[in-house]
């Protein structure tokens, strides 16, 4: 068995659960968007502002994603 690694809980398989395997693929898939509408974005910065602006609607779920992948790249 595995964890997830954002929230811990027990998995089968992969390193996240499906609550934030989806919210991962949401936030991907919005920073394409944001590429697009902003430019020069790196997936650094971006991550940034969705763990720090709380009026980004992204959810939670893919603020804690967020918010450990930003961990991991430092
Ligand atoms: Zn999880």
């Amino acid at each position: 068995m595995k964890q997830c690694v954002v929230c811990k809980s027990t998995i089968e398989k992969g390193s996240y659960c499906d609550a934030h395997s989806i919210a991962k693929k949401n936030l991907e898939n919005r920073f394409k968007d944001w590429q697009k509408a902003y430019g020069k974005l790196s997936w650094k910065e971006y991550l940034t502002r969705m763990v720090n602006n709380q009026e980004i609607p992204i959810g939670n779920w893919a603020r804690e994603v967020a918010d450990y992948l930003l961990k991991k790249e430092k």
